[in-house]
């Protein structure tokens, strides 16, 4: 299986993302920073009870519309969903806690992060990935080789060094099979990799993981892959997201306080998906263990690492049909595992 996967992942190497996290600061921020500006004044009482244009009273509000950063007291989105790049979207937690949401799709990846402050009555929102035209041109002679490769890049967020991730399953409608997605999990928090003899990076980096049982209510993600309301477990499998994007394989949501994750929820798509879990794989199906292996990099606190360059590395948001590569992790995904949760 290894042996097959670095061949069939240099193929997959134009679906890397070019983009970084962008900000995006619109209008609507003059109408923040004029209410600071003046406050005081009776004018700026006028302003402040007038939300801005973009607050508006229901639905789905779109971080494209919104300043990067938003005063509570301007336009309070806690339990308002916010939509982020291709469709990403998230409820913004009402408990406190802060937030990423990932998506894999089929032609890169894409992130939302929701800081919320309630002590500076601040909510700071980024967004990161773009869609990638079909062809796009290769930039650099290739991408270098995953185990020369130490690129990484951490989450806002992490478990605290010796943890153990408790994680409970959900078969979902089509049955994914448990112990694929236990592989891909024990992939990341094992440091799995055909970089070595030994079948893994050493030492390993210091986070656990354990299945603690099946899940009746599903991962916290809403059928159109929206990272919902979180309920204190983690939950890993399958969910029809009847309502998502046609290219969406997998969404990861992080709760978090401060730099502490505290709860994460892992969706696999299973509405237009056809997924390979062993033996043969039927064309245009997607590797289980690949796409479980790069989510657990979510889950541990890695982020997308973006570029054609670095497309070999498990945390590269990219993914072909029937690409298991990212199952074994490059040098760039164990250093980042080690700047987390080193021992030395
Ligand atoms: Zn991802």
């Amino acid at each position: 299986m290894h042996g097959f996967s670095r061949a069939a992942k240099a193929g997959a190497a134009t679906a890397a993302l070019p983009a970084a996290f962008a900000f995006v600061v619109t209008a609507g921020a003059v109408a923040a920073g004029a209410m600071t500006a003046g406050s005081g004044t009776a004018a700026a009482a006028v302003q402040a009870a007038r939300p801005p244009a973009w607050c508006k009273a229901g639905g789905t509000l779109s971080a494209r519309a919104m300043p990067q950063k938003i005063r509570i007291a301007d336009c309070d989105l806690r339990g308002r969903a916010v939509r982020g790049p291709n469709g990403l979207t998230a409820v913004v937690p009402a408990d406190g806690t802060s937030l990423v949401a990932h998506s894999l799709r089929t032609g890169g990846g894409s992130g939302l992060r929701i800081l919320v402050d309630d002590r500076a009555g601040e909510i700071t929102i980024t967004t990161s990935g773009g869609r990638v035209p079909e062809g796009r041109p290769r930039t650099s002679g290739g991408p270098q080789d995953p185990c020369e490769d130490g690129t990484h890049r951490p989450e806002p967020s992490k478990w605290p060094k010796g943890h153990t991730v408790e994680w409970r399953y959900h078969a979902g409608t089509t049955g994914l099979p448990r112990s694929s997605v236990a592989k891909g999990v024990a992939n990341m928090a094992l440091a799995n990799t055909d970089c070595t003899g030994g079948g893994r990076f050493t030492p390993p980096p210091d986070i656990g993981e354990r299945y603690s049982g099946e899940s009746a209510g599903g991962p916290n993600v809403t059928t159109d892959a929206t990272c919902g309301e979180r309920d204190r477990v983690n939950t890993f499998g399958g969910k029809a997201m009847t309502g998502a994007e046609g290219d969406v394989l997998a969404a990861t949501c992080i709760w978090f306080i401060g730099a502490r994750t505290i709860e994460t929820d892992m969706a696999l798509q299973e509405h237009g998906k056809r997924w390979w879990t062993d033996g043969t794989c039927m064309p245009g199906s997607y590797s289980v263990e690949a796409v479980v292996t790069h989510e657990a990099g979510h889950v541990f606190g890695l982020a997308h690492v973006e570029g054609a360059d670095h497309a070999k590395l498990t945390m590269a948001p990219v993914v072909a049909a029937c690409d298991n590569g990212p199952a074994t992790l490059g040098k760039g995904d164990y250093d980042g595992l080690i700047d987390l949760y080193g021992t030395g």
